[in-house]
Formats: structure tokens, sequence, C-alpha cells
């Protein structure tokens, strides 16, 4: 069971609301830095542990940069990710640069900001050496075991999925850029997405740990770190519950004195990039009811859509919904709960058990904290939400402003400028 409690009273939400223009995005600062304290204190054993926080799960430098004072590093996959972790102050290694089909100027950035450096396939060793004319002094490849195991839903089958190098590709990645000069060598993974069964971490980790050993002996090069990718979950559904994270420390630990050890690679750094289990849980979209409407189905409409919060729409993934002031009342009431985009997906639930629910009620959607704001969007020319952070001292501060009609259309222009042909 995982309980779904809002981080303000019922009255302050309302205060809130009433200051405020829904829908908009907030976060629980406390939550956020306890959250990251203890994922840190779980892996003390491990030789230079850090998570990389994936940039993509809430690219607000605010929250990047209280992150960044916990010790954590940023996982970019862009440019502009990379742009932001520096405006974030995470700098030179504490950067991990894991991208995939990369154009050749990100790796310059990624080079030029003291970045690691993580290569999703061996061809990319050509593309990054014509991109900064050099090899780097460390580098990292991305692992795809392939049909040696199974992948989970959202991330899908190894085999089927376009990132990182092969199992017969591996020996030879490292060989060439040993070759080439390379003096310090990472090896990352990542095969889970939104996973609850530790027990899948572990087995990942055993599998790095058994692919350093190889490496050691077949391309005589010695791994550094291995990053063991995001991919942890949350308990989006009450009835769910949160991963083990301690068997998961602890399982990891006695493989790597079973594996690590007696193969002579004691320390080896172990890094996670984990976003979701991060934030996740500690963020909110904070909306209001526009309209009830009983059709065929019963519809609660609410001023934030798919726009703002995609997840239910492209996975169907559950999302609490918690109607303030009703938390006490009986869930007898069965509603599609939908934004107001022109496409029928545009439902935050389906079938969804709730009290009953009146125009201006204020209805809290929980786990947003991660992979929310910013997977939104502009369809139906809808603008983007605010988002605010709640400090720890109580005080509420806007860390990113309500999109408006001018940024959206600061893009346009209106009298077609000429292009060079
Ligand atoms: C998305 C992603 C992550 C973060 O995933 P979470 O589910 O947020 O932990 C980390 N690394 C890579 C390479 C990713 O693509």
């Amino acid at each position: 069971m995982s309980e779904k409690n809002l981080p303000l009273s019922n009255e302050q939400l309302h205060k809130l609301v009433d200051d405020l223009p829904t829908p908009f995005y907030l976060y629980d600062e406390k939550a956020i830095l306890e959250n990251a304290r203890h994922f840190k204190d779980l892996f003390s054993w491990a030789p230079g542990f850090c998570n990389y926080y994936a940039v993509k799960a809430c690219p607000n430098p605010t929250i990047l940069s209280l992150l960044e004072k916990e010790g954590f590093g940023s996982d970019c996959s862009s440019l502009p990710e990379l742009l932001l972790s520096k405006a974030s102050g995470i700098t030179g290694e504490r950067i991990m640069f894991t991208s995939n089909d990369t154009p050749l100027e990100e790796f310059a950035e990624a080079y030029k900001q003291g970045a690691i450096i993580n290569l999703d396939d061996i061809s990319h060793i050509e593309s990054l050496e014509k991109a900064i004319g050099t090899v780097p002094s460390l580098i990292c490849f991305r692992y795809n075991p392939g049909p040696e195991r199974t992948g989970n839903a959202i991330i899908g089958n190894p085999v089927e999925a376009k990132y990182g190098v092969t199992s017969e590709q591996i020996i030879d990645c490292y060989r060439i850029m040993k070759e080439k000069g390379v003096k310090r060598f990472g090896l990352h993974t990542m095969v889970a997405s939104n996973e609850l069964d530790g027990t899948y971490i572990v087995e990942t980790a055993r599998m790095l740990f058994e692919l350093c050993v190889r490496i050691q002996k077949e391309a005589g090069v010695r791994i550094e770190f291995i990053d063991m990718g995001g991919g942890i979950g949350i308990p989006y559904r009450p009835e769910q519950n949160a991963m083990d994270l301690e068997a998961v420390s602890k399982g990891m630990q006695e493989l790597y004195n079973q594996i690590i050890v007696p193969a002579g690679l004691d320390p080896l750094k172990i890094v996670f990039e984990c976003g979701r289990v991060i934030t996740g849980p500690y963020g909110y979209l904070v909306s209001k009811v526009l309209h009830v409407s009983h059709k065929y189905k019963h519809y609660v409409g609410i001023d934030a859509s798919m726009a703002d919060l995609m997840r239910p729409a492209l996975y169907g993934a559950y999302h609490h919904i918690t109607v303030v002031d009703k938390q006490n009342q009986s869930f007898d009431h069965t509603y599609d709960v939908t934004g107001s985009l022109c496409e029928n997906n545009d439902k935050f639930a389906v079938d969804r058990m709730l009290p009953k629910i009146e125009k201006d009620d204020v209805l809290v959607l929980h786990d947003a904290g991660a992979h929310g704001h910013s997977m939104g969007f502009n369809y139906n020319a809808k603008l983007r939400a605010a988002e605010y952070l709640l400090k720890s001292d109580g005080s509420v501060v806007k860390i990113r402003r309500a999109q408006t009609y001018d940024d959206y259309v600061s893009t346009l222009r209106f009298e077609g400028a000429p292009v060079q042909i």
C-alpha cells in the first residue's frame, strides 16, 4: 500500500487555488530532499555512489540545483538538457550524456562541458571522433543484453529496443577505444522502466558485474564505473508497494562481494540515472473542475488536459486523484475525468470511482513530479502550465511561469521570412 496524501491542508490548497491560475504543478521540496538523501544513504557502501538525475524527468533548474546540492549529477540526452545542467551548476563528470541517435553538435557540447559521454552504438565511435576531433580520456558504452534478458512493459523487450551495443559488439567497443588511447571506462545499461520488482534491478547489477569481469579478460580493460540507468518505478496506484530499495542495495552488495571483489576489480564505482523514483511522488498537478456532464457516461471536465500530463493518454497510466475536501466521502460515483483537447483519449481517468464531484471542485493528480510537466506539449494551442515549489519553510515560490500567448507565437514569422536556397 502507498498513501496518497497532499503536501498541504485542504485550506492551504484552496488559498493557493484562489490566488493562482489553474492548472499548475506543485513540487514538495522537503519531501524531495529527504527522499534524495535516503536514496544516497541506501547505497553508502557502494564506491563513488552517485545518482545522475535524468533531466527529462523534471527539467527545471530549481529542482536540478536542489539535487546538485545533495551530490546528485544529471543525466542528459540533448543539447538543451546539457545547457540546463550547466545553468543548474552541474558540471564536468557530474554530467552523464546518455544520448541515442545523437547529433554531432551534441557530442561536441558534451565534450566541451567535460561530461561523461555514454555511447549508444559501436558506429558512434567514428561519429564522436568526427564531432570532437579526438577521443575523450573517459568513455562509457550502453549495453543491450538482447535475448539474454527479458524486458518490462514500458521499455519493452531488449531485442526490440533501439538502445545500446550488443553482446557481440561490446568487447570490440572497449578494445577499439583502448587502442585509440582512451584511459578510463564506464559501462551502462538500462533495461527497465517504471519497474517495481527489485529483483530485476539486482539481476541487472549481476549482469553488469559479470560483464566487467568479461571485459577485463577479453579486452584487458578495467571498468571504472557501472551505470545502472534509471527505471526504478513508483507505486502510482494506492494498492501498489514501493520497490524495496534496502533489499536491492543489500542484494547488489552481496553480488559485488561475490563477483567484483574476487576478480580484483574492487573498487568499482556504482551509479544510477534515476529520475522517477527521486521526484515522481513529490509533484502534483492541481486543477479545477470546469464541468460535470452526464451523457452515455458521466464526465468530469477539468482545466488541465493531456497537454499538461500525458502519461494516462500515452500509456494508459494510472494517476491517483484526490478531490480536495472530499477525501473522507464515499467513492460511489463513476467518472471519466477529461481535459478539453479535441482528442477523445484526453482522459486522466476512465471509469474511476470518486466522490460526487461538482463544478469548481479542486482535483489533485498525484505522482506528477517526474515525466509530468516535461512531457507536456502545445496541441490545440494549449499553453504550458506554471510550476511552483513548496519550500521547506512552508512558503510557495514560482519556479516556472505559465506560458503566454506571446511565448507561443514567438517562433512564428507572420510575414514569412525568406530562406536562402
Ligand atoms: C528515461 C531515462 C532515465 C530515467 O528514467 P526514470 O524512469 O525516470 O528513472 C535514465 N536514463 C536513461 C538513459 C533514460 O532514457
